[in-house]
């Protein structure tokens, strides 16, 4: 009998944990065990380096405009791993200050511009005096599932190029209010703009990423193991 265990970087855990976010590291814990699987932690932040090779999931969580300036500086050192990461298949769910600096920059609300890592190819823009806040639906045609949660951001972003949207919204601003995308996914990154936090509500999500994680280091799913 195997014992299946994986590794996860909480990228800058210390400093990007709004609204609850830091719930999708219990949930992932949570339905792990369910899965027979056993998930251990660590938190990545200022001036410490990330090994792509160490970490079978990485997540990313959002924060206020302070704070993803401070990152935003220190995450460029950290750039080439995790583009590294990226495009070797590494699992990593980003919720939106995270998914904002995976992208080109992101221009806070009072319009400095907060560099990103271009590891997607999506830019944020900042609208004045107002956010996105309320409760949200969107549909994945990919996987047909439909997942809910609660947005609250003031950026507006625009997709780029191989990105496609976490979902079509059913309900609520998503992306940008415009264009019915939320949220991005680009090999086995999964973003999004939900908060309270994603995983809490769409267990399916968090199953996804577990067995997308094992698949990768031991090319089978758990739920081929454990009955659900
Ligand atoms: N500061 C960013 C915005 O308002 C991200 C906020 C967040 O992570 N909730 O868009």
């Amino acid at each position: 009998m195997v014992d299946y265990h994986l590794k996860m970087a909480h990228l800058y855990g210390n400093l990007l944990n709004t609204y609850g976010d830091n719930g999708n590291i219990l949930m992932l814990g949570y339905i792990a065990k369910q899965m027979g699987v056993t998930l251990e932690t660590e938190i990545v932040s200022l001036h410490e380096p990330f090994d792509p090779k160490r970490y079978d999931l990485v997540f990313f969580g959002g924060g206020q405009d302070f704070e993803q300036y401070i990152v935003s500086k220190d995450i460029q050192a950290k750039k080439e791993s995790l583009i590294e990461y990226i495009e070797n298949d590494g699992v990593m769910l980003a919720i939106c200050g995270g998914y904002q600096l995976l992208g080109h920059y992101y221009t806070g609300a009072h319009g400095e511009k907060i560099q990103g890592i271009s590891a997607l190819d999506h830019y944020t823009l900042s609208q004045d005096n107002n956010r996105f806040i309320g409760d949200i639906k969107i549909y994945n045609e990919e996987f047909d599932e439909t997942y809910v949660g609660f947005e609250n951001h003031n950026g507006r972003t625009i997709l780029g190029k191989d990105e496609k949207p976490l979902g079509k919204i059913i309900e609520g601003y998503g992306n940008n209010g415009e264009d019915q995308t939320e949220g991005a996914s680009y090999h086995n990154v999964f973003c999004s703009y939900f908060h309270g936090p994603i995983l809490a509500r769409n267990e399916n999500l968090a199953k996804r990423l577990i067995n997308t994680a094992l698949v990768n280091k031991y090319g089978k799913k758990a739920d081929l193991l454990v009955s659900q």
